[in-house]
This record gives structure tokens, sequence and C-alpha cells, in this order.
């Protein structure tokens, strides 16, 4: 015990000074006389106005009339015709959805939404014959308001997504009847997870008092871990219907041929049937360092060749041998060690609450609305998180692509075979505006990858004649 407190301790202290050196600037401004609703008003509309402007942006990309030139042999014209109308469909959509959400969350703060659904969830416990400070319980029913709200008008969206969206370009395969199980399944996990998560996330807090964050980010991670386990064995079945690949059928023995010469620790191989839900197609991993599972959407076997899905794991598991899962587990640890610790000299200021018509408790601020109207002003940061957070994933597929190309053999003309069939069944955009690919896009695109591997097998030819 000794020797884990000498181990755990000089790091508490490190972060403990980390945390003062974060929260001492913001102090003075937290404790200050400003009229934060007024602020919180102005960012959501300038929050909302940049990603406008970026859609606006990518917009006038949809009305090329030829593909890039590198890939006019692969996107036959009526193909890219196709690509373009799916492309600019959803577009438009995203850009009448993001004007509504800035009505909307302008709406919500002018006409003090929070501190109305702050005082009726006090009403709903004085109505059961619960009076006074019972925080965890008021704040349950406060999120409960909240997520209703989030929920009901996000419906006719979705509705419209997939019944007539996804469904006029080909995609859909969704019925009714899937639609709204769906959606009764995950208002059900929402509510079972969210429940005793919410009274552990608030219990910590007021436990510890300013010392929180510690003890909230080793709590965060212990619940991240469990979910690791808990989704693919309690959560994915209730939407999915995982069936292990045919034992002996060749594309399992090419894929557990890749996996043991990598020495990935492959328990089970599952193909999904995504394609209950739609034609997009895909592939991925996850598990425990010890333990893996790589499951294949059916809809990729259907599409593609076997040594096309094989280049494709090549890919994704070269995420796994470059430590792309952990890496970016650490940085999401540091981002959420920077938004935690920026949050005490808000939760201890006198202002800040009642700016927004929320009364404070006689010894403390409620915590559960003071966090959620906090991150109003984190968005400016968070849109830089996100510039940053692609530029690291971006980073990853290129690795990940090196990777699959240096295990030699014909692997890198089949990942390029491969990515284009994709981007070909899924109608992916083949023209993208630089800002708007670096905000949006998780992977850089098709004409980039393919030049980058282009320049690596060139690279590599050269040094073989050097030699
Ligand atoms: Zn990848």
């Amino acid at each position: 015990m000794d020797i884990l407190r000498s181990f755990v301790s000089p790091i508490l202290g490190v972060l403990h000074k980390m945390q003062l050196t974060i929260q001492l600037p913001i102090l003075r401004v937290a404790h200050g006389p400003l009229n934060w609703r007024l602020i919180s008003i102005g960012l959501t509309l300038a929050s909302s106005l940049f990603e406008t402007l970026i859609l606006l942006r990518q917009l006038p990309n949809y009305s090329k009339p030829a593909p890039p030139s590198s890939l006019a042999d692969h996107f036959p014209l009526e193909t890219y015709t196709k690509s373009q109308a799916y492309g600019r469909s959803k577009a438009l959509f995203t850009l009448t959805k993001t004007v509504w959400g800035m009505f909307e969350g302008t709406l919500i703060l002018y006409s003090d939404f929070y501190a109305w659904a702050w005082s009726a969830s006090a009403g709903v416990l004085a109505y059961f014959g619960y009076g006074g400070e019972r925080e965890i319980a008021q704040s349950i029913i406060f999120a409960g308001i909240l997520a209703l709200l989030a929920t009901i008008p996000s419906l006719p969206w979705d509705y419209y997504y997939t019944f007539v969206l996804e469904q006029h370009h080909g995609f859909n395969k969704t019925t009714h009847l899937t639609f709204w199980l769906d959606f009764v399944k995950s208002l059900a996990i929402g509510a079972l997870l969210g429940v005793p998560f919410l009274a552990a996330f608030l219990g910590i807090i007021k436990h510890f008092g300013q010392d929180f964050v510690t003890y909230l980010m080793g709590f965060l991670l212990v619940f991240q871990l469990v979910m690791v386990v808990l989704f693919p064995l309690v959560i994915q079945p209730l939407f999915n219907k995982l069936t292990p690949l045919e034992e002996g059928s060749s594309l399992r023995k090419r894929i557990e041929g890749l996996a043991g010469r990598l020495k990935f620790p492959l328990k089970h191989l599952y193909q999904i049937d995504g394609s209950k839900r739609s034609s997009h197609s895909n592939a991925y991993f996850y598990g425990l360092p010890w333990s893996k599972h790589i499951v294949i959407f059916d809809t990729l076997i259907t599409q593609s060749t076997e040594e096309e899905v094989e280049a494709v794991l090549a890919h994704e598991l070269g995420h796994w041998s470059l430590s792309h899962p952990t890496k970016l587990l650490l940085l999401n640890q540091v981002h959420i060690f920077l938004l935690l610790s920026s949050f005490p000299p808000f939760l201890s200021s006198r202002t800040f609450l009642p700016s927004f018509n929320i009364p404070l408790y006689p010894t403390s601020a409620p915590i559960l609305p003071t966090f959620l109207l906090f991150q109003l002003f984190l968005q400016p940061l968070e849109h830089a998180m996100q510039f940053a957070m692609h530029a690291v994933t971006r980073a990853y597929e290129y690795q990940a692509d090196a990777f699959a190309v240096a295990m030699g053999g014909e692997m890198k003309q089949r990942l390029g075979d491969a990515l284009v069939k994709l981007h070909v069944k899924n109608l992916s955009t083949l023209h993208v505006d630089w800002l708007y690919s670096a905000y949006h896009y998780s992977h850089p695109t098709l004409p980039e990858r393919l030049r980058a591997m282009d320049k690596l097998e060139a690279k590599k030819s050269k040094e073989g004649k050097e030699l």
C-alpha cells in the first residue's frame, strides 16, 4: 500500500499544480459581474454561424461537372453525378439543421428554459413530498427533461434523413419498425446507464469539493473501460446481429493468417448485419489488449473481393499495431482534464448561475446546471479542438495506409482498389474544400490517400534502385 501511495502521490501533486495554473486566470473572470447569459447567446450564434460559413464554402463543390482527373477512370459520369447529388442533399440537410439549431439554441437561452426546467424538477420532487436540497434527485429529473427536449425535436430530422434522404439515394434499408424500436431501445439504454452515471458523477464532485478533478477522471476512465467490455456483450446485440464468420471459409482463413502474421490477439471474428439499416460498408476491431474482436460489415463482404477485405483489415490492424486507439484514449484524457480543471471557478462563482436566473443553494451552486451552462463558453475551444483532433486522426490514417502498403505483395494495389470501391459504393464526395475537410473529416480524402500511397511506392522503388 505504501509503495502504491509513494507512486501515486507525486502524480497527484503534479496534476493538482497543473489544475491551479489553469484555474487562476479563469477564477477572476468567472467571479466577475459579467452578463453571462448575453455572452452565451452571442457564442451560440457565433458558433452556428461559423459552421454555416464552413458549409457554404463546400456547397459550390457539388456543382463541379467532372471528377478530379486522378479518379476519372473509376467514376463513370453517371456514378459521379449520383455522388454529387447525394453530397448536395446531405449538405443542404446539414445547412438547414444548423440554421434551425441556431434558432433553437438561442431561444432556449433567451427564454431561460434551463431556469424553468430546474425549478420544474424541484416542483416534481415537492409533488412527491420531498422538500429541501436534494440535489442529485433534482438533477436526474432536470437531465430527464433536457434529454426529452433534445430527443423529441431531433426525431423528425432523423426520420427525414433515413426515410427521405437516404431512401432517395438508394441507401436506406431501415424499416419503420426497426426505426421506432431503435428509438425506444436508445431511450431505455440512455436512462438505464445515464441515471447511475449521473448520480456517481455528481456524488464525486459533491464529496471531494474543489479537489474532485482527479477522482472524477479516474471514474470516467473506469467507466469507459467497462463500456468497452459491456458494449459488445450487452448493448450491440440489441441493435445488430453478430455472426461468427464461417469456420473454414477462405475469407476466415485469410484474415486469421493476417492476424497471425501481425501477432494480433484475435479472439472472435464476426460478420455484422449492417445491411439491416443501410448499404454503407465498413470494418472495425475492438476489445481489451489481450483479447480482440474483428467485425466486418456484411455489405463490405458482398461489395469487395476477399483480397480487398484483407487489405482493408491490414489497414485496420495497422491502427492497432501503431497503438492509435491507446494514443487517442490518452489525448481524450488530456481533453477531459482541461475541461474539468476549468470548471471549479464557475462552480464557486456567486454571479455565474444567477445570471441565468437560476438561484444558488445557501452554501453552493447546483452542479449540473452550472456544468451544462459552463460548457457553452467552451464552444470556440471545442471548435479548435475538433481541428486538432482531426489533424491527428488524419495523420493516423496515413500511417495505417503506410503500414498496410509496407506489408508488400499486392497490398498497395488492393488497398487502393478497395478504397476506390468503397467510395464508389458509398457515393462519397470527391471535391472537398480544405477548411471543410479540416473541420469535418477524420480521414484524408480519397485522392489524398491514393497520392500518399503512390509516393510511398515511388520512394520504395527509388531506394530499391539505389541499393
Ligand atoms: Zn483507418
